[in-house]
């Protein structure tokens, strides 16, 4: 049988995605680019997403313009939620729950067009960890690694907990397995990702500083990228050994959410403004070169003018490098959908837009901090008509410089010489590293 898969939402889902290919491969089906013809379709789903429902159908009638006999299943946060919503758009077969994901071909032999949908949606209280991994690209330069997910906070906006379960993570004995393996196929980037990664808890008790301290004991043969972790578990040991370490790159992305006590308060986040605070002045004192990517959201009900100008004036005063913006939207079972204060729809889209134009400004301010240093590099893609190589420095800076198209996807060295706006233009200072060699050179030491 040919199989497509379309993904909505969050690396993981890509990664999960990656995961369900390969089952179906194993079991002798055929991959298909999706809006090829097919005799089924997977759409992995996305609750953040708004309008998830649109955009669910929008894919099936894709789907079904080329293969108008494919069976649809339709799996995911989205699927979790909301099975009978789902079920009722034209052309749906079967839902998925976030558990039964993993299980689709036990539950169908054959992916025949149904007369009736069928929901198989389970509760998640007793939900297991399901290793997944993906490539973000085609080069396959950079990996992504899920060690854990699910989350235990109760975040007052939030419904990852009711769509994924609770926390649960990777057996920690299979981490170095998994990394040589990617390393095998050739990715040189590894993003340790999770819905809550700080909160990673082996059955075996390790925790997160036990996986990063194993990767720079087993000195692989790659750089690890963490892909984004809550501030309060950003312990101090954890800044520390990243400081220090030769395969963990000095970039963190930290949710804050808002700036404003009383709103953070209200969100149910598990810090205060002032902690987050002195996270950023520790990590910057330590990694001066480090990037920091921030999540925001506004128009939470009860933010008012006031609450948005706290946050606006301090995110402006930290040396942060750049912003995740996002508009709240009510989510069905939260608690944050029935509290009063809404904020008109216009007011939600002004301070959206204002602090899209701060995040262009940090970030601005950082690629232009970084010109004259030298970082490594892993070339990710080629333009053919502008003769150059796009990929990102350690620290997060997407760069661009001539060189031939056929070198090897490995780290190189280069020098950051101007600043272009979306990118910096930079030289390259040597070439490729040696396949074999594991000295420092994945990511500089930082002196
Ligand atoms: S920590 Fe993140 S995933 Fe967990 S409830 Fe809060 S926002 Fe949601």
């Amino acid at each position: 049988m040919n199989i497509s898969f379309y993904t909505l939402g969050c690396k993981l889902n890509y990664a999960e995605t990656s995961t369900l290919r390969e089952q179906f491969e194993q079991a002798g089906h055929s991959i298909v680019e999706f809006g090829e013809p097919t005799d089924a379709v997977i759409i992995n789903t996305c609750t953040v997403t708004e309008n998830a429902d649109t955009e669910c159908r929008k894919i099936i009638r894709r789907a079904l313009r080329t293969s108008l006999q494919a069976f649809v299943g339709v799996t995911g946060c989205y699927a979790q939620l909301q099975p009978e919503e789902i079920a009722t758009i034209e052309g749906v077969d079967a839902v998925f729950g976030s558990k039964e994901k993993f299980e689709i071909q036990s539950i169908f032999k054959d992916f025949q067009k149904l007369d009736t949908p069928q929901i198989h949606v389970s509760d998640l209280s007793d939900v297991e960890f399901t290793e997944s991994y993906s490539s973000e690209n085609d080069s396959r330069s950079r990996a992504f690694l899920k060690l854990q997910d699910g989350c235990n906070y109760n975040c007052s906006f939030c419904t990852i907990p009711l769509a994924r379960g609770e926390s649960r993570s990777m057996d920690f004995p299979a981490i170095g397995s998994r990394i040589t393996s990617l390393i095998q196929s050739g990715f040189r980037e590894i993003v340790l990702s999770g819905i809550n990664l700080g909160d990673y808890r082996a059955p075996s008790g390790e925790k997160f500083i036990d996986i990063l301290r194993f990767i720079d004991d087993s000195n692989p043969a790659a750089r690890f990228r963490i892909s984004s972790i809550e501030p309060n578990l950003l312990t101090p040991e954890i800044v520390e050994l990243v400081a220090n370490s030769r395969h963990i790159v000095p970039h963190f992305h930290i949710p804050l959410q808002s700036g404003s006590p009383e709103i953070l308060r209200l969100m149910r986040r598990r810090y205060k403004a002032e902690n987050y605070e002195s996270l950023i002045t520790t990590i910057k004192s330590s990694m001066p070169d480090c990037c920091i990517g921030v999540d925001v959201i506004v128009g939470f009900p009860g933010e008012t003018d006031t609450h948005f100008e706290e946050t606006f004036a301090f995110l402006h005063q930290l040396p942060i490098s750049y912003l995740h913006v996002f508009t709240y939207s009510e989510r069905e079972n939260t608690p944050a959908a029935i509290y009063s204060g809404k904020v008109p729809i216009a007011k939600r889209k002004e301070r959206t837009a204002r602090l899209r134009n701060l995040s262009a400004m940090k970030k601005s301010e950082f690629y232009r901090s970084q010109i004259g240093t030298e970082r490594i590099v892993i070339p990710e893609t080629y333009n053919h008509e502008t003769g150059l190589w796009i990929g990102w420095t350690e620290n997060y800076v997407r760069v661009e410089f001539p060189a031939s198209p056929s070198i090897i996807q490995a780290p190189v060295r280069v020098r950051l010489v101007e600043f272009l706006g979306d990118t910096v233009r930079a030289e390259l200072l040597e070439q490729p590293m040696l396949e074999d060699n594991h000295t420092p050179h994945y990511i500089p030491i930082l002196l």
